[in-house]
């Protein structure tokens, strides 16, 4: 397991992209775990993204498993099940 600056907890949380409720993919499913991910320096390049200090914070839906990466600065905000999704965002 790795930690995200201090964000990780063993339940899934919800997240808001831009203050926007986010769901995945594929399945529509709202609890996602978040994971650091290191972009090698090739891949950073390729996107454009050496600004992005190579890493990208990856979003595991839950329930179907599907990685959603962020690499930009507007990172996805997470919210435990106690906060729930922040006023607007639903
Ligand atoms: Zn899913």
């Amino acid at each position: 397991m790795i930690a995200f600056m201090g964000l990780f907890e063993s339940k899934p949380l919800l997240a808001t992209v831009l203050g926007r409720a986010f769901r995945c993919l594929v399945c529509d499913h709202a609890w996602f775990r978040p994971r650091e991910v290191k972009l090698n320096s090739t891949g950073a390049e390729l996107f454009g993204l050496a600004w992005a200090n190579a890493s990208a914070l990856g979003l595991v839906c839950d329930e179907c498993g599907y990685v959603h990466e962020f690499a930009g600065r507007n990172r996805p905000q997470l919210w435990n099940e106690k906060q729930g999704y922040p006023e607007g965002a639903e």
